[in-house]
């Protein structure tokens, strides 16, 4: 599979070179070319398959003479110690639970590949170092993903006061190789200073700077492998369509799900789940994008007002927007209705629902409602992408249901020191960089 840039497709480049430059030197950002057409292999794949044996299989043809089965088997092992969770509800809904991994977050699934895959591309190579802006749990699920990756250091820049939740052996002079530094900024800081940091290519080149933000396509690529999962979970019993309800902040997980279409996954559309931060419905109906100011709600990983994916979602509707406003069907949920669904999924189900989940549980409800189709109910597949003992008060203001926090999530709350505290400069943080390692 070739990368080439939204903004050009001139240059192609490996999935390799994608992922360790993680920009393109002409602007924008990363994409696939090539569509792989992996419906061959679903044959193989069934409700026994575990999620180490299926990203083992799809990934040496989507990667093609880039990882052959050996490698593609080694990087899975050793990425996926936790797995998705597909829970049927009933007839129209399943819950694809997606936060088993160290952070409780579906965002460790990306990271931990994109750790795995990147030690296993270097081997007896280069060096690489994967700097990622953070308020704390990308932090967290980098530090876990990254310890002990042979040839590969990882840096974390936090605004002030969010450092938390690492564990000071890994740091780098411990006989780690994780460096925390904290930004006397704000994230904005942070982020802006990741990408300056890759476009000083005379400064990123000999340390193989790359970033683990979702800007990088070995990060989001990944994120498909669930879909499928889901898919070979459920095929033996689909009768009518297959749709999925994505909870989107950023839109990185929704574009996940359509490369999994786009790579032969049967699926019919794509809830695009949103709360009252909802300026990307316009846009996915077919009007211009204009951003609103951000609304705070219950659901606060969905409060973003210009998603960092815009361009890729961008680059889907250039290609074929018919198509896209066929398959993609946006919908905003307000506060009152999001706790009121995790009362009624909790007195339906006996399930809780963290409010993300909510949000698409609630849009798959109301989508499924306006659509007529014929035919046979469709199969509505509902990502839960966060753990709900991380959003314990919400689910008890809404339910009146204790959560307990599972031991290792307990950890993500502890404080401790940073390696170094800079300005938020680029100086400053190539000259930290440097003297750390
Ligand atoms: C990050 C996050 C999202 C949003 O995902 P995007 O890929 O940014 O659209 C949804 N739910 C939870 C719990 C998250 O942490």
């Amino acid at each position: 599979m070739q990368f080439r840039s939204t903004q050009s497709n001139k240059v192609l480049v490996s999935f390799k070179d994608a992922l360790l430059r993680c920009l393109p030197l002409e602007g924008g950002l990363y994409v696939p070319t090539s569509v792989m057409d992996l419906r061959q292999f679903f044959f193989y794949m069934d409700t026994d398959t575990d999620y180490p044996e299926l990203v083992a299989t799809v990934a040496p043809p989507l990667l093609h003479g880039e990882l052959n089965p050996f490698s593609a088997s080694r990087v899975a092992q050793s990425a996926f110690a936790f797995e998705p969770e597909l829970q049927q509800l009933d007839e129209r809904f399943s819950l694809l639970n997606l936060y088993n991994g160290p952070t409780g977050v579906f965002k460790d699934f990306g990271i931990s590949f994109l750790a795995a895959v990147m030690e296993e591309l270097l081997k007896n190579n280069r060096r690489g170092l994967c700097i990622s802006a953070t308020r704390g749990d990308t932090g967290i699920s980098m530090a876990q993903a990254f310890y002990q990756r042979q040839n590969i250091i990882a840096c974390l820049l936090y605004p002030l006061g969010s450092i938390r939740g690492l564990d000071p052996d890994t740091f780098m002079g411990n006989g780690g190789n994780i460096i925390p530094i904290q930004v006397q900024g704000t994230f904005d800081d942070c982020q802006r200073l990741v990408i300056e940091i890759i476009k000083d290519r005379l400064f990123a080149e000999p340390y193989g700077i790359t970033t683990a933000n979702s800007l990088n396509p070995g990060r989001l690529l990944p994120q498909a492998f669930y879909y499928l999962y889901a898919f070979i979970k459920l095929k033996k019993q689909l009768k009518g369509d297959l749709l999925f309800s994505v909870p989107c902040g950023n839109f990185g997980n929704l574009i996940a799900g359509l490369y999994a279409w786009k790579f032969g996954m049967p699926a019919q559309g794509f809830i695009a789940a949103m709360n009252a931060n909802n300026a990307f419905g316009g846009f996915l109906n077919g009007a211009a994008f204009t951003p609103h100011g951000l609304i705070p709600t219950v659901s606060p990983a969905l409060d973003v007002s210009v998603p960092s994916n815009y361009e890729r979602l961008l680059s889907f509707y250039e290609e074929a927007p018919a198509v896209m406003r066929n398959m993609v069907f946006p919908a905003s949920i307000d506060d009152r209705t999001t706790l009121e669904v995790m009362d009624k999924v909790y007195k339906h189900y006996g399930v809780c629902l963290d409010p993300h989940g909510a949000v698409a549980f609630a849009a798959a409800e109301r989508v499924l409602a306006s659509h007529d189709r014929a035919d046979e109910d469709p199969h509505v597949v509902v990502l839960a992408t966060g753990h709900p003992a991380r959003e314990a008060e919400t689910i008890a203001k809404a339910t009146g249901q204790t959560i307990v926090m599972p031991p290792k999530l307990g950890v993500l709350k502890r404080k401790l020191e940073p390696m170094a505290i800079i300005k938020p400069h680029l100086d400053a943080l190539e000259g930290a960089i440097a003297s750390c390692i």
